[in-house]
């Protein structure tokens, strides 16, 4: 089995879960930007945490057999914080470097103005440098939250293929399905979704636009259940080839489409544009 977990914060791992995760299939990761918990209060503690997801968490991930990525943005808490909005005019600096597969964690955390504007400001980044979007819905009020980010991605401009709703749940999936826009689920041990839930959405709505991430953090998270999901998926009847599609291909495919995935070392670096050839590429 192999794994890409496409939203998982390793900066607040450790080495033993990269190992844990490496020995489990897990290959690749994308690891989005985000709060980080203790409130930053000035735009060069963003540089350094941006630098150190594309220099240290790279090499700590490699050390492993892992490939990591990043997605890189002012997250939505932060948004309102006027101390940390100049970060907004530094990000096409970081857009550009090879490392990072799409602008994220953006979106809705309490949908006050200020994350109303810096949302639309960082689509529009995503457009301008042809990257896919990475969109945090709130876990406060969720379906409010998720109707007014599908209203601002439609007004965006950027094409529903390239931007990935995530954090979803059973009452959420269905209209982010029809919009276009890939779905994404978050597999907490506690709350958010859990392994027979996620194996009853995908018999429900398909395989198809569906990412599983574990958005492993400093908080309660375990970064394997993308793993359990699959061995989940595999005792509900799913077949081995469902599960590479979901865990390995549906990821590829989607942070693909920034022309910078690197999938060398892991054994699987056919590009995602040559479809069918990586379907099989798997152990
Ligand atoms: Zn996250």
């Amino acid at each position: 089995m192999r794994v890409f977990d496409p939203h998982i914060h390793m900066t607040s791992r450790t080495t033993d879960d990269y190992r844990r995760m490496a020995a489990a299939g897990v290959r690749a990761v994308v690891e989005p930007a985000f709060w980080l918990g203790q409130p930053r209060t000035n735009p060069g503690s963003f540089t350094d945490y941006f630098d150190s997801l594309l220099g240290w968490e790279p090499y700590r991930a490699g050390l492993f057999g892992v490939r990591h990525h990043a997605a890189i943005a002012l997250n939505p808490k932060e948004a309102n914080d006027p101390r940390c909005r100049p970060v907004l005019d530094l990000l096409p600096r970081y857009l550009g470097k090879d490392g990072v597969v799409a602008v994220g964690e953006i979106g809705y955390d309490s949908m006050t103005r200020e994350e109303d504007d810096a949302f639309a400001r960082q689509l529009a980044l995503a457009v301008e440098h042809g990257l896919p979007a990475l969109v945090h819905t709130p876990h406060r009020d969720k379906a409010r939250g998720t109707r007014r980010t599908l209203d601002v991605v439609a007004e965006s401009g950027i094409p529903p293929g390239r931007v990935l709703v995530d954090h979803l749940n059973e009452l959420t999936v269905g209209p982010v399905r029809e919009s276009g826009c890939w779905m994404g689920f978050s597999l907490y041990p506690e709350t958010k979704m859990s392994p027979p839930r996620m194996v009853e959405i995908l018999r429900r709505h398909g395989l198809e636009r569906m990412l599983v991430n574990s958005a492993a953090d400093w908080g309660n998270s375990d970064p394997l259940l993308t793993v359990e999901t699959a061995r989940a998926m595999v005792a509900a009847g799913f077949g081995e080839d469902d599960v590479d599609k979901v865990m390995w291909r549906n990821p590829v495919e989607f942070f693909g489409q920034s022309g910078r995935l690197d999938l060398s070392g892991t054994g699987q670096a056919e590009p995602a544009f040559q479809g069918n050839s990586i379907l099989r590429g798997g152990s």
